[in-house]
């Protein structure tokens, strides 16, 4: 570390840059820094006692290829630079992977036009497809059941906390500091820069960077940044774990077709590089940011959710949407018929119930999910505050764009 902590754990003098929140992409941000230039003085404070403890190590470990998302997007663009990226940093850093392909499988005829859009989009994102009939693509899954897919070579899964635990590892190396059990409880403006009180100690910056994924919109607020127009609603993510003895029923990764309006809904089966096979995650609003339980309630997070007039645009438009994978979350057999129509041989003892994720969802006055990644700036601070699924794919490249404009805003 090539600055000093006083006892009661302030830097000795000021840092270039203190980053918020040890989740991919606070690490990934201050990875990028350093690399472009070594001489600054960086910290990365975490408020829980390890890093990547939300959202970057609860997720799903896939290695999205860039299929789904509009042409154009951050989203298509970080990805497909993203993965590549990814791939090279696990080679470099022994990260294991698989890149075990994936299918996207749709079980009845009314599905077959929005697959045909789908692989139109793919292609359109530079992703080398393949169409192909039950004869098919049961020879990659032979449990799987449906009358066409889509194969996606490029697909594949990793472990995402050690992937963090890298960028963190780099960060050391490069004389950056990643402090965890800081959490940030107030961004006020001093001098020329800010100075930033956690719980244990503070400490002043000429740029801060917020990556606080469930908290973005509170910390942006927090520094006085406007957030009136969105805010950050908690959907948590369950998934179903097999057990051993049906963990081979399969390979890779099955998707069903997404419906274009909630592309994050319908569960999913993945292998993950450790072997362990997992159905899920589906998508219901969480009544804590961070709370894993299904009882868990957080008052303040669900007064805000509640609050919202987006929530109850959102609510209205979409009561039945949600109700019903409320009634799947909550009724096994409903999460495992929904299963079945992909693998029907699936029973109830093969499977037990967890881990979950939560999902950090900006949602916009309005009532629209904002679908694209959306970092925001005010005179020497830079927020990240929508950063969904594929986030932890891209989180190079995307920590890569936050340095390049937090180095603009020190005027490097
Ligand atoms: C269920 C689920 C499945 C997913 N599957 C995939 C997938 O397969 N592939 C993929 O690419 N992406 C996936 N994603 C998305 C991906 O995990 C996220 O986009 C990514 O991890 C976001 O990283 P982050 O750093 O922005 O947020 P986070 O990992 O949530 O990090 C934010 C950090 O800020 C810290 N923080 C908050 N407030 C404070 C404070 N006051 N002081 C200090 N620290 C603070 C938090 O403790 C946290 O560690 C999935 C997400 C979920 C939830």
């Amino acid at each position: 570390m090539p600055f000093e902590l006083d006892p009661a754990g302030r830097a000795d003098s000021p840092l270039d840059v203190v980053v918020i929140g040890a989740g991919l992409l606070g690490l990934g941000a201050a990875m990028a820094l350093l690399e472009a230039r070594p001489s600054l003085r960086i910290a990365v404070l975490e408020k829980e006692t390890a890093i990547a403890p939300h959202q970057s190590g609860h997720n799903s470990g896939v290695i999205h290829s860039g299929l789904y998302y509009t042409p154009g997007s951050l989203k298509a663009t970080y990805c497909r630079e993203g993965r590549e990226r990814l791939l090279a940093f696990a080679d470099e850093h022994e990260i294991p992977y698989r890149l075990t392909g994936k299918l996207v499988v749709a079980t009845g005829p009314a599905e077959l036009p929005r697959l045909a859009d789908l692989a139109d989009r793919g292609r359109t994102n530079g992703l080398a497809l393949r169409e192909l009939e039950p004869a098919e693509f049961t020879e990659i899954e032979p449990n799987v059941r449906g009358i066409r897919a889509l194969y996606v070579p490029e697909t594949g899964v990793i472990d995402f906390t050690k992937v963090a635990a890298a960028y963190a590892k780099v960060i050391a190396d490069r004389g950056g500091a990643v402090l965890c059990g800081r959490a940030v409880r107030s961004v006020t403006r001093s001098g020329h820069g800010w100075t930033v009180e956690t719980d244990a100690g503070s400490f002043a910056a000429r740029t801060v960077v917020t990556c606080a994924g469930l908290q973005a919109d509170r910390i942006a607020a927090m520094t006085g940044h406007a957030t009136g127009e969105y805010r950050i609603i908690p959907f948590r993510g369950d998934f179903y774990t097999f057990r051993p003895h049906a963990a081979d029923l399969v390979h890779g990764l099955i998707y069903p077709v997404p419906d274009p309006a909630f592309p994050f809904l319908g569960v999913h089966f993945t292998r993950g590089v450790d072997g362990t096979l997992r159905a899920g995650p589906n998508a219901v609003p969480a009544l804590a940011r961070e709370g894993y339980g299904r009882l868990s309630v957080n008052r303040r997070d669900l007064l805000d959710s509640l609050r919202f007039p987006g929530m109850h645009r959102l609510a209205r438009a979409y009561a039945g949407t949600g109700a019903k994978e409320i009634f799947r979350d909550l009724v096994k057999p409903a999460f495992l018929a929904q299963m079945r129509r992909y693998l029907p041989g699936i029973r109830s003892g093969d499977v037990t119930f967890g881990p979950s994720g939560i999902r950090a969802q900006c949602l916009s006055r309005s009532g629209s999910l904002v679908d694209d990644f959306l970092i925001e700036e005010s005179p020497g601070i830079i927020h990240v505050i929508n950063a969904p699924s594929p986030a932890a794919t891209a989180s190079i490249v995307i920590g890569e764009h936050i340095a390049a404009r937090a180095l603009a805003q020190l005027g490097l």
